[in-house]
């Protein structure tokens, strides 16, 4: 799930665990003083439930409680999904050496000891949803530094960068499985004229709407398009063969087409088209992924040259 930082705009909520009534109505009462949201589970496995629907911010977990005790509570928490970062603050009337040392062990954050000491509690409490919501910030920056630094700004698909990085990763990958690779280059036709005749932003517009085409006509979750220049786009088909990798083309091709984008200029035709150059391999041991983009790059300059609006293979 993408956090957002409006989420941490929402109030804070505290899932209190507890069996005694009266220690969660305490604990209730003195939080909810805070302006803190209030949920409270009576034993270990309405714990789980609860946290799977509401995601609370932090978790007040009792140590000993019938059935499922704490530890195995916050064991199975942290096995969950969105475990890894919900503080667990133990709540117990343990302070034995073992009982801490398994706190710690299974997950838990920090441990306080029964009879509560209120002031160091709150102090504890806000200190930890201080610290997990700066790391779930984080978390957001470093997610959003992922995007920004392999998207391409303009059309919002892949960027070279990243073009480069998968298609080594999968080139590498085919050749440990000895199974094909396809790379489709497209390239739009007299695009010089396009711009010259519409200007340069009608120009932008038309590429965005090209990339947006090309990402729709891809449907395997390993397939992955990229603008690989200025209005030339890739698509990387792991584990393709020619036969798949020309269908797609002819599909790219054709919704581009379909598009109806108006290019007066153009000599091939009245709307915008593309051209694409197919290869496909299957890599050798220790070979460069540069082959096939070399080889897609051949077959492309042969579709120009046979003049453009077409599909031109090699393997
Ligand atoms: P061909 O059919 O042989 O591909 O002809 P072409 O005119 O499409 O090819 P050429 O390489 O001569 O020109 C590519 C044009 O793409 C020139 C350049 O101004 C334009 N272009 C490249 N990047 C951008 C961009 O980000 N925005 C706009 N509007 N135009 C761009
Ligand atoms: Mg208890
Ligand atoms: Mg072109």
């Amino acid at each position: 799930m993408k956090t957002t930082f409006a989420e941490n705009q929402a109030p804070t909520l505290i899932l209190i665990v507890d069996d005694e009534q009266f220690i969660r109505m305490q604990l209730r009462l003195a939080l909810e003083r805070e302006g803190y949201q209030i949920a409270e589970a009576e034993n270990g496995t309405k714990a789980l439930n609860l946290f799977q629907q509401l995601h609370p911010d932090i978790i007040l977990l009792d140590a000993i409680m019938p059935d499922m005790d704490g530890f195995e509570c916050c064991n199975r928490l942290q096995a969950m999904n969105f475990g890894q970062c919900t503080p667990v603050l133990m709540i117990t009337g343990l302070d034995d050496q073992e009982s801490v040392d398994r706190a710690f062990e299974v997950g838990a954050v920090d441990f306080v000891t029964k009879p509560i000491h209120w002031p160091v509690l709150r102090q504890r409490v806000k200190f930890l949803i201080e610290q997990s919501q700066l790391q779930k910030q984080l978390e957001f920056a470093h997610q959003e530094l992922q995007r920004l630094v392999t998207i391409d700004q303009l059309t919002q698909v892949y960027n070279r960068r990243r073009f480069d990085e998968y298609l080594a990763q999968e080139w590498q990958r085919m050749a440990r499985e000895q199974v094909p690779i396809s790379l489709i280059l497209g390239d739009i036709d007299y695009f010089k004229l396009y711009n010259d005749t519409y200007g340069h932003q009608l120009g932008d517009r038309c590429l965005q709407q090209v990339a947006q085409c090309i990402n729709n006509s891809i449907k395997r979750p390993a397939d992955l398009v990229a603008r690989y220049g200025g209005e030339e786009f890739s698509v990387i088909l792991p584990n393709t063969d020619m036969e798949g990798a020309m269908i797609l083309a002819e599909i790219i091709c054709s919704s581009v087409r379909k598009m109806d984008i108006p290019h007066s200029s153009s000599p091939v035709s009245p709307v915008v088209t593309i051209s694409a150059g197919v290869a496909t391999l299957i890599p050798k041991p220790n070979s460069d992924y540069q082959e096939v983009i070399l080889l897609a790059d051949k077959a492309l300059y042969q579709a120009k040259m046979a003049g453009r609006d077409r599909i031109q293979f090699m393997s």
